[in-house]
Parts: structure tokens; C-alpha cells; sequence
């Protein structure tokens, strides 16, 4: 077997960063960590995941997430069939994600969503046997394959975030721009003109402060291929029931709503690991 990726200290919890070979005996930081993730064995997604198994990292770099929701830019949002898609009209803006797990820059390319019939099975990753009843994917390429087409074919292609949503009573309002959208594609193929401002419940302080998971894995759609470093954060996002409500009312192509748009769980396979990590406010 090779050089070990990660030493367990039992008592903590907390992995070492393996020795890098840095001749000034330096320690490992963010980017060096970056580069062991990113040398993981991919697996199929989505998985089940028990994070009190998951070594935990506090090492890396905070996420960076710049020109999402606050650019006014123009978007559509469309009824596929299959998902409720977002995506910029002009193809010339290009959010970008960078830091955590992440080396270079990944550039958005649309948003998505799964859903289901109830508020416990929409989700597509399980974090310590929880359902939910959405998961919302933010889908990005590496800038280095110039687009997404291209990076798909490479182990480091894509990155993908994704939030958990979870259902509660009262509507949170900062989905309103979002549910304006949602309303207006019912009808299969239907599109509504929409802008960044659509994106903007994402926008908190979660983003790069909230502890997340990483792996290498999969996409959880045809064709399946392991092209993705996946970030799911811990903390689920709150949305009204009324407003989530909308997902399951969107029709495919059979003018039937969407019912269930879920991969299910995949195995680990032998050696697969997943890390926690806990971000640490950025010092300003
Ligand atoms: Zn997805």
C-alpha cells in the first residue's frame, strides 16, 4: 500500500495531515491539504454519511464564494422535465468558487434540484440518517478545462455544493425571488426570466463558516461519471413548506408532476473516505 493519505489520532478525532516533503519541515497548510483531497478515491454519489466517522479538518482554507447572488445579472429558470434549472443568460458571467477542498477556480455553470413526495426522502445525501425533503446542487467546472463539457472527462472537474433543505412552517423570505420563479414554470419545458437575485438565499455567513463534508464522488445523473470534489454543508437551510411545495408541482413530460428526482444512496467502496470540515472564520 502506498504512503497513508491520513493518520487518526483516536483520542481526538482530528487527522494529521501527512507529512509533506517540504525539506524545512514545515507543516502542512490549506493548499497542501487541498491537494490530499484531491488525490482521494472518487465513489459513486450520493452516499450515506456518518460524520462522527469522517476525520475532521480545520486546516483548510474558508470557501470562497464571489459574484453569485448580488450582481443583478440576468438568469432563467427552467422546468427541464426533470429539475427546476437556474442559469445565467450570458454565458460571460461566471461566478466562481474557490478555497476549502478546492485547487484553482470552479466556475458556475447552473443550479439545480432534487426533491420527492415527502419531507423526509428529497434529499440525495444522508448525513447520519437524516432525510430531507430537498437537496439543492450548485453545479461548477474547473477553470482549467475552459467548460463543463470538457471538465467532465477529468477527475478534478467539477465541483458541486449542496445544501439540504428542510421544511418548517413559515415561509423564509429570503426564498421570495426564488418562489416568483418556481411559479411560472409549472408546464414542462416552461421558462421564467429571472436574475441573481434568485440565488440570493444562499447568501449567509454559513458559507464560509459552516462546517461541511467533502469527498471524491460522482454525478447522480447519467452518466454517473466520478468528475466531482462534492461540499455538502451540515446545516440544513430552512424553507416553508408552501414554498417547497412548488418543486413537487412542477410537471414533467407527461404533464404529471415531477414525483422523485433522487438517486439513491450508493456503497462506499473499499478505502473511500469523507472528511468533515469544520471552517474557521476567516480573520479579516
Ligand atoms: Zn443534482
Amino acid at each position: 500500500m502506498e504512503n497513508r493519505i491520513v493518520k487518526i489520532d483516536p483520542r481526538r478525532m482530528t487527522v494529521i495531515p501527512k507529512e509533506t516533503s517540504a525539506s524545512d519541515g514545515s507543516r502542512a497548510n490549506g493548499p497542501h491539504d487541498a491537494e490530499q483531497i484531491s488525490r482521494l478515491r472518487a465513489s459513486q454519489s450520493p452516499i450515506a454519511i456518518s460524520l462522527s466517522r469522517c476525520p475532521t479538518w480545520s486546516s483548510l482554507d474558508p470557501l470562497r464564494f464571489r459574484g453569485y447572488w448580488d450582481s443583478g445579472e440576468k438568469a432563467i429558470l427552467l422546468n427541464n422535465g426533470s429539475t427546476a434549472y437556474f442559469t445565467f443568460t450570458d454565458q460571460s458571467v461566471r461566478p466562481i468558487l474557490s478555497g476549502g477542498p478546492l485547487l484553482g477556480e470552479y466556475i458556475f455553470e447552473q443550479m439545480h434540484f432534487h426533491w420527492s413526495v415527502d419531507d423526509f426522502t428529497g434529499c440525495e445525501h444522508v448525513l447520519d440518517g437524516h432525510g430531507y425533503a430537498a437537496e439543492c446542487h450548485f453545479v461548477h467546472y474547473n477553470s482549467k478545462y475552459g467548460s463543463l463539457e470538457a471538465a467532465v472527462g477529468h477527475p478534478d472537474g467539477l465541483a458541486v455544493v449542496g445544501f439540504l433543505l428542510e421544511t418548517v412552517d413559515a415561509p423564509n423570505p429570503r426564498f421570495d425571488r426564488l418562489v416568483e420563479g418556481l411559479e411560472a414554470i409549472k408546464k414542462n419545458e416552461s421558462v421564467k426570466n429571472v436574475t441573481s437575485e434568485a440565488l440570493s438565499w444562499m447568501d449567509s455567513d454559513d458559507l464560509s463558516e459552516g462546517s461541511y463534508v467533502t469527498y471524491k464522488g460522482s454525478l447522480t445523473t447519467p452518466p454517473y461519471t466520478e468528475c466531482v470534489t462534492w461540499i455538502i454543508y451540515e446545516r440544513p437551510v430552512q424553507v416553508g413548506a408552501e414554498q417547497l411545495s412548488l418543486l413537487r408541482q412542477l410537471e414533467g413530460p407527461n404533464s404529471e408532476p415531477i414525483e422523485r428526482n433522487v438517486r439513491p444512496t450508493q456503497r462506499h467502496p473499499p478505502g473511500h473516505s469523507v472528511i468533515y470540515v469544520k471552517q474557521v472564520k476567516a480573520k479579516l
